[in-house]
């Protein structure tokens, strides 16, 4: 799951090379999925 740092639009979908399919911009922030993952800092 990607998001784009331009339109800012979710991006699941990626065909091959790493670009939005809304306006096109190459750069997109990588997201992690859903899941809470906390370490528990002392
Ligand atoms: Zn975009």
């Amino acid at each position: 799951m990607y998001k784009c740092v331009k339109c800012k639009r979710i991006v699941t979908k990626i065909e091959g090379a790493v670009r939005c399919p809304y306006c096109g911009a190459r750069v997109l922030l990588k997201l992690r999925p859903e899941v809470l993952k906390r370490v528990h800092a002392r």
